[in-house]
């Protein structure tokens, strides 16, 4: 572990990355690209999404006094497995989002276990409704546990006490994450316009389709599909290791880290990215608009 003051350079190089990161995202949401599939177009969707997973690998271990380039490469993979993920996610069959979001999650798993310094599938985290499912593979410390997440759980059961919202049985189990019909209801958008829907949290909510105008309900759900592949990576591999650093340091922390993820570095994360970006400028927006209409 570097001593402070070579851990506050270490951070300080690190700006030029992030400013490299922000200039790919702008790029990315540059207007007119989400356009329909073409290879180009893939490939720079393919790349951002291994770059990101490289970057954040990359960065942490070098940070942490590693070597940046070892860091990167077995994020490399798991940001590959990323896009895989979403592409799967967005295909037409049933239980594609289940899949697409097991592919995705293993993905951000692998780029946090080469932030931690871990072997490339040592742990797999897999965010499911409001359980965070935490597979420790190796022999030594194995087993299959599961924590709540505390922030997903109490906005879920918001969901359910509210009369106006229905849990929809068949598309939770084909998106795998939670899916909620408003009756008689549109829902509303940042802006206060009606949307056919949106994905908070993990979560995706659905518009009375009665009261829409006539839109492709299966493009729609695919595009929340791919919010909920990147809501796990946001969680996995960027909030989840900084909030169980937190917790770790104060007493019985290990503990609590073992049985309750209390999702507050990963709402702020969401909240601040949503602040910082409108919604035309948002890469992860561009992402899901020219992935949800499949190849
Ligand atoms: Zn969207």
């Amino acid at each position: 572990m570097p001593r402070i003051g070579e851990l506050g350079r270490r951070v300080g190089r690190v700006v030029p990355v992030v400013v490299l990161v922000a200039g790919m995202a702008a790029t990315l949401a540059a207007p007119g690209v989400a356009a329909q599939a073409t290879a180009s177009r893939e490939a720079v969707i393919i790349g951002a999404n291994a770059l990101l997973g490289g970057l954040t690998s990359g960065v942490v271990v070098w940070v942490r006094g590693g070597s940046f380039l070892e860091g990167f490469r077995g994020g490399v993979l798991g940001g590959g497995l990323q896009y895989a993920g979403k592409r799967l996610s967005t295909s037409a069959f049933p239980g594609a989002g289940l899949a697409g979001g097991v592919v995705g999650a293993a993905g951000a798993s692998m780029v946090r276990n080469a932030a931690a310094g871990r072997g490339a599938v040592d742990r797999l985290i897999l965010p499911l409704g409001p359980l965070v499912v935490d597979w420790r593979t190796s022999s030594d410390s194995g087993g299959v546990s599961a924590r709540l997440h505390l922030g997903r759980a109490i906005f879920l059961s918001r969901l359910v006490l509210n009369d106006d919202l229905s849990l929809d049985g068949a598309e939770t189990v084909s998106a795998g994450a939670p899916v909620f019909g408003a009756r008689g209801r549109v829902i509303e958008g940042e802006s206060g316009r009606g949307v056919g829907g949106m994905e908070l949290w993990g979560t995706i909510l659905l518009s009375d389709r009665s009261l829409m105008p006539p839109f492709d309900y299966g493009r729609l759900l695919a595009h929340e599909r791919v919010h909920i592949v990147q809501d796990a990576f946001l969680h996995v591999a960027w909030a989840d290791p900084i909030e169980d650093w937190l917790v770790e340091r104060i007493p019985h922390g290990d503990v609590v880290n073992r049985y309750v993820d209390f999702g507050g570095v990963y709402m702020a994360i969401a909240g601040l990215m949503i602040l910082a970006l409108p919604y035309e400028s948002r890469p992860w927006e561009d992402e899901a608009a020219y992935m949800e209409s499949g190849w």
